[in-house]
């Protein structure tokens, strides 16, 4: 079966799609991304994920190159033209094709927008073993909270963790406390049974899993708090899990080689990822 990519108005061949050369996300990094995981052929939290990339293209100033809803029309096409069950779909817009300089271009240019889609094994409610962490210094610019394709330094900290048999990187700031993971964000369930994650400024991504999962733990009266976390306290957690919209909840049984509690997927993990795919394949909104 063919695969296809939409490249700015066009559904081609994915083998063969191509960008120009000169697009300003390919020579500087000038451009958003998102992803929005797909469960039974439903796009999960459609909505603020979509809130999230006019965020990012209005923190840069790179106008919408469609409107919403053709987004929304394109999106469901592409499932469609790719049979689509469980996965992923990727769209990222660029400020566009010009003439390489660093300042904006000074002449109109149409953003570019690529979607692309991948296949996956759909996510079960069972975690399996759980994954192991490597802490990384966290070296990236201060606005974080903006969802660019510049991922250098998340790809070289994720290469670190691979290369040491870890599945994802913890990244540590110079204060000790652990922001996120390279593509997930980072949570930890203290001795006192309080799960903590990072507040959301301008250094860690609002993940759209995150804030789910935020809705959900209310929901299910667990006690939640936002606040900074040291690597040495997660160390010493009793339980340890990153989110992401393709990951979901994946609990953490290996950090820096030593393990979090006695190394098995703790009960308040397992259950947050019941519920969170539960919720996925309802395909609605928490309220
Ligand atoms: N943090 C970073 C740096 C990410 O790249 C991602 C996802 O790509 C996340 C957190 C999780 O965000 P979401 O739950 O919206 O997938």
């Amino acid at each position: 079966m063919a695969r296809y990519a939409y490249v700015n108005g066009r559904y081609v061949d994915h083998r063969e799609a191509s960008v120009h050369i000169e697009d300003r996300g390919y020579q500087l990094a000038d451009g958003v991304y998102e992803v929005v995981g797909v469960r039974d052929g439903r796009l999960i939290d459609e909505a603020p994920h979509i809130d999230r990339l006019d965020r990012s293209l209005r923190e840069l100033r790179i106008s919408w190159p469609v409107s919403r809803a053709a987004l929304a029309f394109i999106m469901r096409e592409l499932m469609r033209r790719n049979r689509l069950r469980d996965g992923l779909i990727y769209m990222q817009v660029t400020r566009g094709v010009a003439r390489r300089d660093h300042a904006f271009p000074t002449v109109p240019v149409k953003p570019a927008l690529v979607l692309t889609t991948k296949n996956s094994k759909r996510a079960e409610a069972d975690p399996g073993p759980g994954i192991a962490v490597k802490s990384q210094p966290d070296i990236r610019w201060e606005r974080c909270d903006i969802k660019t394709v510049a991922l250098l330094p998340n790809v070289l900290a994720k290469q670190a963790a691979r290369e040491s048999g870890a599945y994802e990187a913890w990244l540590v700031d110079t204060d000790g406390c652990v922001t996120e993971g390279a593509s997930t964000n980072a949570w930890i369930v203290t001795q006192d049974g309080e799960l903590v994650t990072r507040q959301t400024d301008n250094g860690i991504l609002a993940g759209i899993t995150r804030h789910t999962l935020k809705l959900l733990c209310n929901a299910l009266q667990l006690k939640f708090v936002e606040r900074p976390f040291s690597l040495a306290e997660a160390k010493k957690a009793r339980e340890a899990f990153i989110t992401s919209a393709t990951s979901f909840v994946t609990p953490v049984v290996k950090i820096d080689g030593q393990t979090v509690a006695d190394g098995k997927v703790g009960p308040t993990a397992r259950r947050l990822r019941e519920e969170y795919v539960r919720f996925a394949a309802a395909g609605e909104a928490v309220t």
